[in-house]
């Protein structure tokens, strides 16, 4: 009994190896990675990932029959959209494409040339290569921050160099730098209650990582609260899970009436480090340079490639990310490969003759990192045209192994959306589906006037080892994951747009003038 179970556990285990070995001929050599369970907390925040994966049916669907048979009449195109994604002509595209494009490019920050000189090349391969029916920029007014030389040493108790981002917007020091004696603190609360000790000091916060959205205001106000209490500069730590020694940046913002002081982030190694010198009784001094400085808000554009509705071409869905990226790294999982799928979901449209009702458009967003000005300038000068914008799909948090969407618009929107989500049965099978207020970050601002918004549920759980960070690079993208995704973006993008109702969408009060 025994040997004949042993036996069963060893055929077991062989099978498993086959399956893993027939997964990793479509993978590239990116880490495997190591699940963990952060929650990500809800969608308040930029740059979320997915939460738990969790799929939560939609409690009461009473969609007509109708309905429901007519979307279940795409099954045969969703199947075959979705092959030609993974297994078909455009297997392996979407990430050559994205490596063609960050590998030319790299990064791509608010402002620069580089990413101008990218939004030109994917205005130009949407309308040349991926044959799109028309493809143009449209203009966004963005800011323009410039990281200058960085450094910071610790001087006291011993000599140590500690690794630092600027963060976005940050003001510089002097020439000569600031010099200061440092407190750490665990939390603003803690800040608040020695405001006294931190007059004219670096403040160091090395607040617990709870997840991306509890933890992120620390970056975010984490200069503002320590320039109110006197400080001289703030160092945060990086806003991450997980760190090799390494500083993320991102965004910050200064309080209204508060000195401007210079703000970056350090390691977690760090900010534990200064944290226990100083529950050790040293007298931490650190010096801080940083040649960082604003310029004038200059003009970006948001590149659009469009796929022209036969029945109602004025009205569409958006498939989206954002063109721009941190200064650092590639910018390959935040966000070049939520471009890409919505580009190459596109472009398979077109590629396989589908002609759907209402226009199809892949929008790549300018300048969201330094605070979502391409989706909000869009979103302004698209004011009058909201009731033409049918669905915005944003990828924005990873696009690893799809599982899903998350949903941001009525019950009955969800309860479709679920429906449309289970075509991917019998191919990739990413039929998870969560409802929040809001979903993904530029396209916050059309579900504001009341635009369904969807946004791809991944196996994301790695996302912010990486994120804002130099490691942000080809290296852990996988080329079947993005062929997943890219499908799954595709196929719903097409279903939608080729329904014969508008789905339905939220309520929105009418703006008083
Ligand atoms: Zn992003």
């Amino acid at each position: 009994m025994a040997k004949l179970l042993i036996f069963t556990l060893v055929i077991l285990q062989l099978l498993s190896l086959l399956t893993y070995n027939t997964d990793g001929a479509i993978r590239n050599n990116r880490v495997n990675r190591k699940t963990i369970n952060q929650h990500h907390g809800n969608y308040s925040f930029r740059d979320e990932t997915k939460g738990s994966h969790k799929r939560n049916v939609p409690p009461t669907c009473n969609l007509p029959v109708e309905l429901v048979d007519e979307i279940k009449s795409y099954q045969t195109i969703a199947t075959e959209i979705i092959k030609e994604a993974t297994e078909g002509s455009f297997q392996g595209r979407t990430y050559n494409q994205l490596a063609k494009f960050v590998d030319k490019y790299g990064s791509r920050l608010s402002g620069s040339q580089s990413l101008e000189d990218s939004i030109d090349y994917m205005i130009n391969k949407m309308k040349n290569e991926d044959k799109l029916d028309l493809a143009y920029g449209e203009d966004a007014i963005v800011p323009h921050w410039v990281r200058g030389e960085e450094e910071a040493q610790m001087l006291t108790p011993r000599h140590k160099n500690l690794a630092i981002l600027g963060l976005g917007r940050s003001v510089g020091t002097t020439p000569e730098g600031i010099t200061a004696e440092v407190l750490v603190v665990r939390s603003f609360e803690e800040l608040e209650e020695k405001a006294d000790q931190a007059v004219g000091k670096i403040v160091v916060y090395n607040q617990p990582y709870i997840s991306y959205g509890a933890s992120q205001p620390y970056r975010t106000r984490g200069a503002t609260e320590a320039s109110k209490a006197g400080a001289v500069a703030a160092l945060i730590r990086s806003i991450a899970p997980f760190s090799l020694d390494t500083p993320h940046t991102g965004g910050q913002n200064y309080g209204e009436g508060v000195k401007h002081i210079p703000s970056a982030c350090i390691t977690i190694e760090d900010a534990e480090l200064l944290d226990r010198l100083q529950a050790q009784g040293e007298n931490i001094t650190i010096k801080l340079r940083m040649m960082d400085f604003n310029l004038p808000f200059t003009t970006s554009r948001n590149a659009i490639g469009e796929l022209t509705g036969t029945e109602f071409p004025l009205k569409k869905v958006i498939v989206s990310g954002h063109i721009d990226s941190w200064d650092v790294g590639q910018g390959a999982m935040d966000d070049g490969g939520g471009c890409l799928i919505s580009t190459e979901a596109v472009a398979l449209l077109k590629f396989m003759g589908l002609k759907p009702k209402r226009s199809v458009q892949a929008i790549l967003w300018t300048a969201e990192e330094l605070g979502l000005y391409g989706g909000e300038d869009y979103a302004r000068h698209h004011a009058a045209d909201m009731e033409n914008i049918i669905a915005a799909f944003e990828s924005d948090g990873g696009t690893f192994n799809p599982t899903g969407f998350d949903v941001a618009g009525t019950d009955e929107f969800g309860c479709i959306m679920y429906e449309i989500l289970k075509l991917s049965e019998e191919t990739i099978s990413a039929t998870e589906y969560a409802m929040h207020e809001s979903v993904s970050t530029d396209i916050s601002h059309l579900i504001e006037k009341g635009v369904p918004g969807i946004s791809l549920m991944n196996e994301a759980d790695e996302y912010f080892y990486y994120h804002h960070t130099e490691a942000d690079t080809m290296s852990m993208m996988d080329a079947g994951e993005l062929d997943r995704g890219m499908g799954l973006w595709a196929m719903a993008a097409y279903v939608i747009a080729d329904l014969k109702e508008d789905l339905p969408r939220r309520p929105v009060a009418k703006k008083e003038s």
